[in-house]
């Protein structure tokens, strides 16, 4: 309460912009996961991986835009493209060079990639991939599994998600739990079309999927003829061919979104060819900024000339490094804190061992997660508020330094509530 309290107390005019939006905004936001009590920071500014607050605060970015924000918010080469496009114009109700250019770099890279479409969002690709498999298999259900994200209005229920389910019929399953998804595959083998699986679940904590689990799947999917999803929206970056690529595990379809679009809005499904083959026929897939020039050009300078895969590949060791220097932090104080993730997204719990699936956290838990956060801002680290940290490349050794230095704070002036 006494960190919520120094955190408003800075804050006045966030605070006041959260009043006035609370009047025209329901809710106040337009986005459920920035908001959180007493009222959200309002960023104004960003260079690099620097932000900056409505009250003239400054902060290191280490949210990341939620895996969005790769390239930082000031990469010249995504700056030159973007206004280079400005001076073509926008909005050509047509097809354009850069939307094909985009398709082949994807498809160079992904393995379960042989056609892709764009959408806005990994919402909207995650909808259109689960629609491609019900229409090519004539099977109603998908499987999903207990803490997972597919999307804001594709919500699966499991604890504390929202109540706007889609009328999809659905079979749930445990995630990392091979012998029970295999299981209920098969007993809904004839009427299943599509099992959609996250290779780490992102939101959801940050939990990486059991290469055993994943390969479960391919098998049940091949065994009951269902398609395989690998929703990559988050995942994606862990390689330059995805999580797919580095676990040697190839789905039926791969939905992407986030950071491929260099920080424009962006979504994308596709995989097998006679899958996609569909939307030339008995499928329509409309949507007025699929290919919407400054996301499709954006995208050709951010996955073509910036995240190589060396690239994809230094930003992950980057990432596995941090984890366990932070981890090895809280192990040397013997406290029950540490960072699971893979690469270069990670997120912080209150226990000991790590999760290896997703669990309801404690109202302890919860009240540690929310103290880390104000922390951490009061450390001028800016993190998602459920403890998730998104690395961008402009994110260099003096800022993982800093924020090393601040999880070491953390752990010794809080050690008496660990
Ligand atoms: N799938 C996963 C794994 C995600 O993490 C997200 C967003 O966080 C989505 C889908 C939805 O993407 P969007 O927010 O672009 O609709």
């Amino acid at each position: 309460e006494a960190a919520r309290t120094a955190y408003a107390a800075k804050r006045p005019l966030s605070a006041a912009l959260h009043e006035q939006a609370l009047e025209v905004l329901g809710g106040g936001n337009t986005r459920s996961v920035i908001a959180y009590s007493p009222f959200p920071t309002s960023m104004t500014r960003g260079e690099d991986c620097r932000l900056w607050d409505l009250d003239g605060h400054e902060y290191l970015d280490l949210c990341g835009e939620y895996t969005a924000g790769l390239f930082g918010h000031s990469e010249p080469r995504i700056h030159a493209v973007l206004h280079d496009v400005l001076r073509r114009g926008i909005n050509f109700a047509s097809v354009g060079p850069g939307e094909e250019r985009l398709a082949r770099l994807l498809c160079g890279r992904f393995p379960s990639l042989e056609r892709v479409r764009f959408t806005n969002s990994g919402t909207e690709a995650n909808l259109m991939a689960l629609t491609a498999a019900r229409a090519l298999t004539g099977r109603p259900k998908v499987m999903a599994f207990r803490g997972g994200y597919h999307g804001g209005v594709l919500t699966f229920p499991f604890a504390g998600s929202s109540p706007a389910a889609l009328p999809l019929p659905f079979v749930m399953a445990d995630y990392n739990d091979a012998a029970g998804a295999a299981a209920a595959a098969r007993e809904h083998g004839a009427e299943l079309a599509a099992i959609i699986v996250e290779p780490m679940l992102g939101s959801g904590g940050c939990i990486p999927a059991e290469p055993a689990f994943l390969a479960a799947l391919r098998a049940v999917a091949d065994e009951t003829g269902a398609l395989l999803i690998f929703d990559e929206v988050m995942t994606s970056r862990h390689a330059a061919g995805g999580m797919q690529a580095r676990l040697g595990i190839t789905p039926d379809m791969t939905t992407l979104g986030k950071y491929i679009a260099g920080g424009m809005s962006f979504g994308a499904f596709g995989g097998r060819a006679d899958v996609m083959a569909q939307f030339g026929g008995k499928l329509a897939h409309a949507g007025t900024f699929n290919n919407n020039v400054l996301s499709m050009n954006a995208g050709v300078v951010a996955m073509g000339e910036i995240f190589t895969a060396e690239a994809a590949e230094a930003l992950y060791r980057r990432g596995e490094a941090l984890c366990a220097r932070l981890n090895g932090l809280a192990e040397a104080a013997g406290v029950p804190l540490g960072f699971t993730g893979i690469g270069s997204m990670l997120t912080v719990h209150f226990r000991r061992p790590a999760p290896g699936r997703p669990y309801a956290s404690t109202p302890g838990e919860e009240q540690l997660r929310e103290l880390f956060f104000f922390d951490m801002l009061e450390a001028g680290i800016y993190l998602a508020r459920r403890g998730m940290v998104a690395l961008s490349l402009p994110v260099g050794e003096a800022e993982l330094d800093r924020f090393a230095a601040a999880v070491a704070g953390f752990i010794e002036h809080r050690a008496e509530l660990l």
